[in-house]
């Protein structure tokens, strides 16, 4: 068994999210055949993803505070701490804070057999998308 060094949270770059997000990594693959990407997210109030998608979806788990997501298409839903949302793979979304509250969530997902092709980044979700109620 291996005790992971702790390695230092990093802001997410401006060109895949808006407003303050910070990122821990927790999980990567290390060995052939591995794919588990996890990865702790933190947002401020009103920071989200850009629109985007992951070539063999993924699973988020609020672990703090209150999130917004939404699928393309799909009306925004309010999740909070505890609860767990499954994009399947292909599927356009966005995830990110409620805009006056915190949120942490763990990121889970499958590395593609392109990592470059992991996660599809599109444009930015605006405050009129952001704000629709849900
Ligand atoms: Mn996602």
């Amino acid at each position: 068994m291996d005790i992971d060094p702790r390695t230092p949270t990093v802001k997410n770059p401006p060109e895949r999210f808006t407003g303050d997000v910070w990122l821990d990594p927790i999980a990567a693959p290390r060995t052939d055949g591995q794919r588990m990407i996890v990865a702790k997210g933190r947002f401020a109030p009103g920071a989200r993803t850009a629109w985007h998608s992951h070539a063999l979806g993924q699973t988020l788990h609020v672990t703090q505070g209150i999130a917004w997501v939404q699928a393309r298409g799909g009306d925004r839903v309010e999740l909070h701490a505890g609860q767990t949302a499954y994009c399947p793979p292909g599927e356009e979304h966005w995830h990110g804070a409620a805009s006056d509250s915190f949120m942490e969530h763990l990121a889970m997902f499958d590395n593609a057999d392109d990592p470059d092709t992991t996660t599809t980044w599109l444009e930015h979700v605006t405050d009129e998308q952001y704000d629709l109620p849900s």
